[in-house]
């Protein structure tokens, strides 16, 4: 796999809880929850099902005290780092300082510099990160005004006033998002920072939308600045279950080839060639696959146009033919299968590849 083929800057590392963000560190996933936060119960659950699929951090809103109560004890009781989200009132997030693994600000409604200094001088005491989290549709007033409307230039001001801020306070340990639900925008903002700062940087095209054009939006918005090396985690917003966030975020660093995690499926869009019905055999595969969490590279190819070169160059590989497909294991071919059970078949075949793959792994770890 070509995995070097991005030259990414090299930013400032930062801890949040035991993550490390920017540097040569891998690109964080992350997603948010939309449970109410005082459910401590649905809210913990939740991010122990974002945890599963993958995310290596999460955030969670914290719009009051009952919320920050229940923050504490959410935060008590899952094993994940856990950012504060906290808007408007500073007080919030001196509250979960002692807790959270991050505070999440934002320049547009925190206030003037005395409060801002005092969350600072609360991260400093708990030793953890800020996340200046500059936001397209909360711009402060002033810049609103300014501007006329937000755009890249703006978003940047909002964001090196509280670099400002933090320079003089000498706090380094932090991150920073400038985010609109515009990609133009969102990509000329962040190529700006990027040659200002050295702190990592958080990606995300903000209010994206629904899942299927959020998805497409934020693919390409985050994917033009993963592959110009900027970014050090990122979150795909959209108006969908949390748990997408995540596979999302997963799959456009899978597709870059910048990070790997699960089953990565090859698969041919099908026509008339086929061998059997290829949608449904990738369908009900990624399925019954979506447990794992190893890297591993499956084709299902649905005749020989395509078939044998894909399916060489995958772990595991599925060619059509007629009367029998052919299976691939490592690149040979390894024995025919008939359209029965294919998807029986196929998880089978993947599961013991894995289960050799870690055994392999293991005597080589024992080895050395
Ligand atoms: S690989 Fe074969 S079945 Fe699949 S789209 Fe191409 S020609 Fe059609």
């Amino acid at each position: 796999m070509k995995t070097n083929w991005i030259k990414r800057k090299k930013t400032k590392t930062i801890y949040v809880g035991n993550v490390p963000v920017g540097g040569n560190n891998p690109i964080s996933v992350q997603s948010m929850t939309n449970t109410d936060t005082c459910d401590v119960v649905s809210t913990m659950n939740q991010i122990n099902d974002l945890k599963k699929a993958g995310a290596d951090i999460v955030r969670v809103s914290v719009p009051g005290f009952d919320e920050a109560k229940a923050f504490k004890e959410i935060k008590n009781a899952v094993n994940i780092p856990l950012v504060a989200d906290i808007h408007f009132d500073y007080k919030i997030a001196l509250e979960v300082a002692d807790t959270a693994d991050c505070l999440r600000i934002n320049p547009g409604n925190i206030g003037k510099e005395d409060r801002v200094q005092e969350v600072i001088n609360a991260a400093l005491d708990n030793n953890i990160p800020i996340r200046v989290g500059v936001n397209a549709g909360s711009l402060e007033k002033d810049l609103q005004k300014k501007y006329g409307e937000p755009n890249a230039d703006a978003l940047v001001e909002s964001a090196l006033r509280h670099v400002e801020i933090l320079d003089k306070y000498n706090f380094e340990n932090y991150k920073m998002s400038l985010k609109a639900s515009n990609i133009e925008m969102t990509v000329e903002a962040y190529r700006k920072i990027s040659k200002v700062i050295d702190q990592p940087l958080h990606l995300g095209i903000t209010e994206a939308g629904s899942y299927r054009a959020g998805t497409v939006k934020s693919s390409i918005g985050v994917g033009m600045l993963l592959t110009e090396g900027i970014g050090d985690t990122i979150r795909i917003s959209l108006a969908s279950d949390p748990i997408d966030e995540i596979k999302i975020g997963w799959d456009i660093l899978k597709s870059l080839n910048i990070r790997s995690r699960g089953v990565k499926i090859v698969a041919c869009p099908s026509c008339s060639r086929q061998n059997f019905n290829v949608i449904k055999v990738v369908n009900d595969l990624e399925q019954r696959l979506e447990d794992i969490s190893d890297d591993i590279e499956v084709a299902i190819i649905g005749c020989y146009v395509n078939g044998p070169g894909e399916s060489k160059a995958a772990d595991i590989g599925l060619t059509g033919a007629s009367p029998s497909n052919l299976l691939y294991i490592d690149g040979s071919p390894n024995k025919k299968i008939k359209n029965d059970n294919l998807v029986d078949e196929l998880e089978k075949q993947v599961r013991i590849k894995i289960e050799d793959n870690r055994i392999k792994s293991d005597k080589i770890i024992l080895r050395s």
